[in-house]
């Protein structure tokens, strides 16, 4: 079963960006990911089409028309489509290894990109749409945002990645940061690999490994160190 994605948006050339390229791209040419970028617009109505229309209450920007949308969303996802229905969104909730993991576990999903200002609530609510953020900071459109979640969930589908075991180790699926890495030459500018990483002794390799992500983890994301707690003491 193929990981199958419909990218609802203003910009459909967008589509399939760098996705077309390296690992995400042959995944699609084999047929492991689908990924289709439907324009709203196609679904506006009028002689101008208008996609967007100002704020109620006043206020700069513009405002996705919420009409325009659902019929948008209904047509590339009829009753019975059981892909998530996603907003690409600053106010979601932050975009999480184990979501990317649990959406490559399922049949695919529909992504809605905002634009201006953002969309109508009252589409958010009527379609179900679980508002999804890749950071705290604002872009101009969700297309990045998009392309990034498709870009994390595609790696992850059963056969995308070469070496299945690279993936399991990385930052975050162990709820820590990954290790730091090396590879030839042996000295670079005076510097050299860490001796115990040449040393043969893989029982030394992995503790190394480990004590080093635990380091980083400490000094730079101590709150994951916290989550891990709580996931432990479950
Ligand atoms: N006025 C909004 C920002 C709109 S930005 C606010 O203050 O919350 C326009 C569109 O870009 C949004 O509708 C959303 O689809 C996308 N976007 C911007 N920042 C994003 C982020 N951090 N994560 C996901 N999507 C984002």
């Amino acid at each position: 079963m193929s990981f199958r994605a419909t990218i609802l948006t203003l910009y459909p050339e967008m589509f399939p960006g760098h996705l077309g390229l390296s690992l995400a791209g042959r995944a699609i040419e084999r047929g492991d990911a689908e990924i289709e970028a439907v324009n709203i617009r196609d679904h506006a109505t009028g002689r101008h089409r208008n996609v967007d229309d100002t704020p109620a209450g006043g206020g700069a920007g513009m405002v996705l028309r919420p009409d325009v949308l659902a019929r948008a969303i209904d047509a590339v996802s009829p009753e019975g489509d059981v892909r998530p229905r996603l907003l690409m969104s600053p106010r979601g909730k932050p975009l999480t290894q184990a979501r990317v993991r649990e959406l490559a576990d399922g049949p695919g999903a529909v992504i809605v990109c905002g634009r201006f200002e953002g969309v109508d609530q009252r589409v958010i609510e009527a379609r179900n749409l679980e508002e999804v953020s890749i950071g705290d900071y604002v872009l101009s459109g969700g297309e990045p945002a998009a392309l990034i979640l498709l870009d994390a969930v595609i790696r992850v589908l059963p056969g995308v990645m070469g070496n299945a075991a690279s993936g399991t180790h990385e930052s975050f699926e162990t709820g820590l940061l990954e290790h730091p890495h090396y590879t030839r030459p042996q000295v670079f500018e005076n510097r050299e690999i860490p001796a115990v990483l040449t040393s043969g002794n893989h029982r030394a390799v992995d503790e190394w490994r480990e004590a080093e992500s635990l380091r980083l983890t400490r000094e730079r994301r101590p709150d994951l160190l916290e989550d891990r707690k709580d996931q432990l003491a479950k």
